[in-house]
């Protein structure tokens, strides 16, 4: 140790040793080996020891008791040794009481004459605080490294500071670009201008702003973001900084408005859904309460959509559909509520229309666009609408009563096939409650065998002999009786019975057939109704031959009574079907010719044999020379055509002696017999036979 002389230094050493007291570093002195020659009281303070004694004489061991990690001594005596000088040598070390800190060092040698260590004199300073403050820093710089928004900093000169690696993903600008540029740069127009400035005052005013905003990527191109900002005071408590923290929600925003418009439009055909048209009409209610002016509602529903979906495939269903809303929309006002329900049922609502005349012309308007045929692949498809009407105020005045009675009012149009629009009246409310009746009984009443047929004789025009016999179904109902066709065979196709009675029927006729047969009743043939939805159903070739075995019944006895409507929807598919039936031997004709959408020229398209004049237009005949050589022009083209003639509805003589005449084969009608029950039906028989 070096003496210091001590007259002429007493003023300096006790000045050196005030500094050595005093000061707030640490200081010591310690040998190589790891002790401590002298120290002052700031070390020990931050040692812990309670003087400067006890940490001379307690700590014996540097490495081992001072060091956390012992070979930092060594570390620091290498350092000495091939430097002389340590410097900020950060370790951390226990203190006297077991906790531990973070210090950084600096020392020197001290060296004898001959070069020789003899011992080390340094600082120490407590960086504890420190540390964990870098610690922090670096913490938080690896989120604003990692994290997935984009974080942008600037000062409160609005010029940018600092982005994150999101920030430039999201904007597509580089960091470069950004910093040390005015914000401007990332909102450069006018309107982003006034906003930024309205942003800045809130900020200022509270401290942070968020909301969602239109931003700008690098390449022009408008993003949604989410942005949140935030103030950062200065140590002068003014704000120093702003952080603009933004996440990119187009794809979010995008799917929400996506979200919104599932739950309002039909996806199919991108009209107003249920629930939207219901609610855009209770909107166009209350409006015309304020004008007091009334609203029509239409409800079309298809007929002989089913047909065209089980034929043709969902698919072409689809585009039907499609196509559909398409017409509605063209023959319709902007301003009109155009709507799906489901399935094939739409709505139109028209507001300003007065009167019952309203929704009925508006109905005709509708129902004339869809005169033209839909083409789906290629096909032309026929699918005219049934359209029930129902007026604001008179049939109702919520959204809910005006489509129900306006769906009553379709179902009646439905009914009705000379009637396609029928505006609602209240009695329509009834026929429905005794629909669903029907319609549960009718469930039931195969099991129950309430189904019985009757047979109308077809007569040979010239002779009159029967010839053929016509089966009809009959429905004896527990307390309604019999029940006629009409009332039920179209509410058996919609909810899918009349697949189960037609077989029913078919198997019956046959049977019978054959029973007369066997009695000696012989009957050239005989005659059953298919409905369209039998004739469209893919397992009708398969049911009936089947049904044709089992009752050994000779197919070319057996004919089957097709009307033009079940044929129209497509008819490729209808030759197709017509060819395989016709491939078993049946004779297959056209019931209630002249009804329906097709002309002769199209018939010669199908393989039939057989065509039905419908009554309608045997009704008048001998009233006027018009509708005899209707009919006359009917039986001879029919006839070049090679089918046979048959004629239904015959009452009087003169239309069986004019339809002789024309050289029509066959006669049925009231004139010769009602139908009658298969008993009744073998004694008309009797007396012909004999
Ligand atoms: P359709 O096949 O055209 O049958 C002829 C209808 O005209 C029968 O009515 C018959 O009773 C009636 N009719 C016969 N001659 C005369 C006449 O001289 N004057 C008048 N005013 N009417 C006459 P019905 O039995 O009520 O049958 C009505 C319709 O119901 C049938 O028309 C047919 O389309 C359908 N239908 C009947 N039975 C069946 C069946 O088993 N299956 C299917 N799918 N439909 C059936
Ligand atoms: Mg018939
Ligand atoms: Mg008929």
């Amino acid at each position: 140790m070096n003496e210091i002389a001590p007259h002429a230094t007493t003023d300096i050493e006790s000045q050196y040793r005030s500094i050595f007291e005093n000061a707030v570093e640490g200081i010591y002195q310690t040998t190589v080996e790891g002790r401590y020659l002298r120290v002052n009281p700031a070390l020990a303070k931050i040692y812990a020891y309670p003087n400067t004694d006890a940490l001379t004489k307690g700590l014996t061991d540097i490495a081992g008791q001072l060091y956390v990690v012992p070979s930092r001594r060594d570390d620091f005596k290498r350092i000495m040794q091939e430097a002389g000088v340590v410097s900020e040598f950060e370790a951390q070390v226990y203190r006297a009481d077991g906790s531990v800190i973070w210090i950084t060092e600096n020392a020197r040698c001290v060296r004898g004459i001959g070069g020789e260590i003899l011992y080390y004199e340094g600082t120490v300073e407590d960086i504890t605080r420190r540390k964990a403050n870098e610690q922090q820093i670096r913490l938080l710089a690896k989120v604003f490294e990692s994290v997935g928004d984009g974080i942008l900093i600037v000062d409160s000169g609005l010029t940018v500071r600092a982005v994150n690696p999101a920030f430039e993903a999201i904007t597509q600008f580089i960091a470069d670009e950004l910093i040390g540029k005015p914000l401007d740069i990332l909102a450069p127009g006018y309107q982003e201008k006034t906003f930024m400035a309205s942003v800045l005052d809130e900020l200022m005013q509270r401290g942070h702003w968020s909301g969602e905003a239109t931003c700008r990527r690098q390449t022009g191109s408008p993003f949604v973001a989410a942005l949140s900002l935030a103030t950062v005071n200065g140590a002068d408590d003014v704000p120093a900084h702003f952080i603009v923290t933004c996440s990119d929600i187009s794809f979010r925003k995008k799917q929400e408005q996506r979200i919104r418009h599932q739950a309002n439009y039909d996806l199919l055909t991108q009209l107003p859904n249920r629930w939207l048209t219901t609610e855009r009409l209770e909107q166009a209610i209350l409006a015309a309460q304020r004008h007091k002016s009334g609203i029509a509602v239409l409800y079309l529903d298809l007929n002989g959509f089913k047909q065209v979906n089980d034929g043709m495939g969902h698919q072409a269903g689809d585009e039907l559909l499609r196509l559909v809303a398409k017409r509605l929309k063209s023959c319709t006002r902007l301003s009109d509520i155009v709507g799906r329900l489901g399935g094939d049922e739409f709505i139109i609502c028209a507001a300003d229309l007065t009167g019952a005349r309203g929704g009925l012309n508006l109905a005709h308007k509708v129902l004339y666009s869809f005169a033209d045929p839909f083409v789906i692949n290629g096909r032309e498809i026929f699918c005219l609408p049934s359209i029930g009407v129902a007026h604001y105020p008179g049939d109702g005045n919520t959204a809910d009563l005006l489509l129900r009675n306006a769906d009553m009012a379709m179902y009646a149009a439905k009914q009705n096939k000379a009637r396609p629009v029928m505006v609602f009246e209240p009695h329509m409310l009834s026929a429905a409650a005794d629909r669903l009746d029907i319609e549960n009984d009718l469930r039931r009443a195969l099991a129950r065998q309430e189904f019985v047929l009757f047979y109308q004789p077809k007569v040979d025009s010239s002779t009159h002999e029967i010839v053929s016999a016509e089966a009809l179904v009959r429905w004896q109902h527990p307390e309604k009786g019999f029940v006629q066709p009409g009332s039920f065979i179209s509410l058996a196709e919609e909810c899918g019975l009349i697949i189960a009675i037609g077989e029913w029927t078919l198997r019956e006729a046959c049977t019978q057939f054959m029973r007369w047969r066997a009695d000696g009743v012989a009957l050239k043939s005989i005659s059953v109704n298919l409905s369209p939805s039998q004739f469209l159903d893919r397992g009708l070739v398969d049911v009936v031959k089947r049904i044709l075995t089992e009752t050994q019944m000779p197919p070319g006895s057996l004919e089957l009574e097709l009307t033009e409507g079940a044929m129209a929807v497509d008819i490729e598919q209808a030759i197709t079907t017509l060819g395989n039936l016709r491939a078993l031997g049946v004779r297959l004709s056209i019931d209630d010719f002249g009804t329906g959408y097709s002309s002769l020229a199209y018939l010669k398209r199908l393989p039939i044999d057989v065509v039905k004049i419908d009554r309608s237009f045997v009704k008048d005949l001998g009233k006027s020379d018009a509708d005899s050589q209707i009919v006359g022009a009917i039986i001879a083209l029919a006839d070049r055509l090679g089918f046979n003639v048959v004629a239904e509805g015959v009452e009087t003589g003169e239309q069986a002696n004019i339809l002789q005449a024309s050289q029509c084969e066959q006669l049925q009608g009231y004139l010769f017999s009602k139908p009658v029950g298969s008993g009744d039906f073998a004694e008309l028989f009797a007396p012909a036979k004999a």
